[in-house]
């Protein structure tokens, strides 16, 4: 038998013709004999454990195999009036006997399992009108492979592999299961021996034989921390290697904080004391501050923790050793927001004026007299401190001496336009003086991830909500209380006699035939009719900046109380008055998405709401009702995090644009924390010992790094959770 060498393409297997060469690069990307080996299972079927229906017992969970014969469906109501559909599978097992499955509100089943598909239908037995039944089964397609009646012709552990209507689990069983019998295993293997010894790792070809044909629960189990390793391995190789490289190129300054200056003087001058988490973040920053290495950090807080000032010491710092700060933001109505709070918290330093601190703002809609200005003064050194948005970036923008660099709710903006701020060469020619960073995101993550992702960054953590905040109240509201909806008007026009904002925001701007739900704009208007004599306030992407600046003035000051927006207001905006955040049509957004407009109010003293309406104009999904109740369950948004992982997966963190998402498949942020520490420990020591990866010992370990990460490892410098 011909062996195939791992870079060989897929079509030189027996049996893998053009069509189905196409198939796997168009439906997953596999090119190469290695790529196939890397479709690993999603999970197992076992099939050891699979009962018959006469030996199932009322109450216990089962796993029930059997091929689909018919459909039956019905509807009902429910008795709090809600529309129920019935769609029951009846399913034959080898031995001729039947069971039934029954899905609730999910029609899609049946297009999923038409007539004639052998599955496994796992959940509790009960029995319905003499049947035995699954209710609401977890399902696995097994395809045409008949599991029954012939166990020794069969693996007790059956892959089933991520699939595709052209692409069945089955077909791609036998095509890896080929790709293994012929395949150069051995060519695999890239960590050394005694590094698999201390760590009690298989070696690479068994890891991979054992993956896709485990005839033990063990060998499974031990294959996959194996390849786990790999993937966390390697990961954290590169993103270390490549932080050793930053900093060996890199010249650092030092702008530590002075006894006495600005930076000092804006805590002295706060109208409240700062929460001990905010101390925390502000003695880590000072210790990178005053270091001579370049600081590259990450804070990260929770909506509402107070990472604003943070940011205006850290840049009060730079200002104190006679140097610049800028600060970038990712949408426009921030950038303003900002540039206000900046300004009022210096005012009684003296900002502005005569002697004072100068601070500019840079925007796309900045005029051109005052853009030349700002970037005069930059260049000259004359301005202090810049808030903008991506704007900075453009070609022009230059500056004197740049000591600090804030990039907030850095989750928005894309890899380029983060490194490029920081890239903006000083005045000097010495391009390799980089300025200190600070990133900030209000999109907290499990510290297990984190570290995985952010692997190069050190982070602090906001971990505590200011004093004296009441808990935000949030309710779900759906079409079988719809009566709610009055009572909810008088509550904001209450709200608002007590000098207190309402925001509304539609997933929408203007109505559109496609897509059921509600619009900005005619809410607004019918708002505008609802609340009679209140003023109501309008806000969305397309409208002109002036125009959004009214609005968000109007609001702030109380002139129009109520403001139905798109999501332009999702981060960042503080409005400490704003007590009721009505989001309609709820379930068009994402557990961080609501998490983070919930957010906008409870900034205050004042005790705040959050209603969401859903399922009005499309029906509610399984997963958004989840998605839902994660929302109204908990305020905090780490636990929110890790809902929202669960609910995705960790994989769809990365997002498409990361070119490594294809290198974490199998870890589980939860499942793996500890692989997670233990091979960035030892990445540590590695790199520490040898910051060029350029040992002899090191040749196999550094082509993997380069091989696993081609598009580059500043992918790694973002989270991408949109
Ligand atoms: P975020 O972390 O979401 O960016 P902000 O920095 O906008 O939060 O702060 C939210 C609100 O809390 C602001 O109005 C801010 O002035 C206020 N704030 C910040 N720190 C404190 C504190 N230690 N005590 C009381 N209020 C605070
Ligand atoms: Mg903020």
């Amino acid at each position: 038998m011909n062996v195939l060498g791992l870079d060989e393409p897929v079509g030189a297997l027996a049996g893998v013709g053009p069509t189905k060469v196409r198939h796997l690069r168009e439906d997953f990307g596999i090119l190469t004999i290695r790529d196939l080996l890397e479709h690993y299972p999603r999970r197992y079927h076992d099939a050891g454990a699979i009962t018959d229906v006469d030996a199932t017992e009322v109450g216990r969970p089962a796993t029930l195999v059997g091929a689909v014969v018919d459909w039956q469906r019905r509807r009902t109501n429910t008795r709090g009036g809600r529309r129920l559909d019935i769609a029951t599978a009846i399913v034959e097992q080898p031995s001729g006997q039947r069971f039934v499955a029954t899905f609730f509100n999910q029609p899609w089943r049946q297009r999923a399992l038409p007539v004639g598909t052998t599955a496994a239908f796992s959940g509790k037995v009960e029995r319905f009108r003499g049947d035995v039944q699954l209710a609401a089964p977890a399902v696995d397609v097994i395809d045409k492979v008949s599991l029954v009646g012939t166990p020794d012709n069969h693996q007790r552990l059956v892959p089933l592999y991520p699939s595709t209507d052209r692409l069945a689990s089955h077909q791609l069983q036998a095509m890896i299961a080929h790709a293994v019998d012929v395949g150069a295993l051995g060519e695999g293997e890239w960590l050394p021996a005694d590094l698999r010894t201390t760590h009690r790792l298989l070696d690479w070809e068994s890891a991979i034989r054992q993956l896709h044909q485990p005839e033990t629960e063990d060998q499974h189990v031990a294959a996959r921390d194996r390849l786990v390793f790999d993937e966390l391995f390697s990961l954290q190789l590169g993103v270390q290697w490549r932080r050793a490289q930053h900093e060996a190129d890199a010249v650092g300054r030092r702008n530590p904080p002075q006894d006495d200056g600005l930076a000092a003087r804006l805590l002295d001058e706060l109208p409240f004391s700062l929460t001990s988490a905010q101390q925390r973040a502000l003695e880590e920053l000072a210790g990178d501050l005053a270091s001579g290495r370049p600081m590259h950090r990450l804070l990260q807080g929770d909506v509402g923790s107070g990472k604003t000032i943070v940011a205006a010491w850290s840049m009060l710092c730079a200002v104190d050793n006679g140097r610049q700060a800028a600060m970038m933001v990712p949408t426009e109505v921030l950038a303003e927001q900002h540039f206000a709070t900046l300004q009022q918290v210096l005012a009684p330093l003296g900002v502005n004026v005569l002697d004072g601190i100068r601070v500019g703002l840079l925007t796309s809609s900045t005029s051109q007299a005052e853009r030349r200005r700002v970037m005069g003064e930059l260049l000259s050194g004359a301005m202090n401190i810049v808030i903008g948005t991506h704007a900075l970036l453009q070609a022009g923008v230059r500056f004197a001496d740049l000591g600090v660099v804030v990039v907030d709710e850095q989750h928005r903006f894309g890899v380029a336009q983060r490194v490029g701020l920081r890239q903006k060469a000083t005045g000097s020619d010495s391009a390799d003086v980089v300025p200190d960073v600070l990133v900030m995101t209000a999109t907290p993550i499990p510290r297990s991830l984190a570290m995985t992702m952010y692997g190069d960054l050190d982070v602090s953590v906001l971990d505590e909500l200011p004093e004296g905040r009441q808990p935000i109240v949030t309710q779900l509201i759906t079409p079988d209380e719809a009566h709610r909806r009055a009572a909810l008007y008088e509550f904001i026009r209450q709200q608002v006699d007590e000098d207190r904002r309402v925001y509304v925001v539609c997933p929408f701007i203007e109505p559109s035939e496609q897509l059921a739900g509600r619009s900005a704009v005619e809410e607004h208007r019918r708002l505008t009719e609802v609340l009679d004599g209140v003023c109501v306030a309008l806000i969305h992407g397309q409208m002109r900046p002036s125009e959004k600046d009214d609005a968000m003035q109007a609001f702030r000051s109380g002139q129009a109380p109520v403001l139905v927006a798109t999501t332009v207001i999702e981060v960042g905006v503080d409005v400490p008055e704003a007590t009721v955040m009505v989001i309609e049509d709820a379930e068009r957004f994402g557990i961080s998405q609501l998490h983070q407009l919930r957010g906008r109010v409870g900034r205050g003293a004042d005790k705040s709401y959050c209603v969401l309406f859903a399922g009005f104009s499309s029906e509610l999904s399984d997963d958004a009702r989840k998605r839902l109740e994660a929302v109204t369950t908990t305020l905090d948004g780490f636990a929110l995090a890790e809902a929202d992982l669960d609910l995705r997966g960790a994989g769809q963190l990365f997002g498409a644009r990361q070119s490594g998402a294809r290198d974490l498949k199998l870890t589980h942020w939860r499942r793996d924390v500890r692989s997670i520490e233990r091979t960035r420990s030892l990445a540590r020591s590695i790199i520490d010992a040898d910051p060029a990866l350029a040992a002899p010992d090191n040749t196999r370990l550094r082509s993997e790094v380069l091989r696993r990460f081609d598009g580059g490892l500043d992918a790694f410098e973002i989270l991408d959770s949109g």
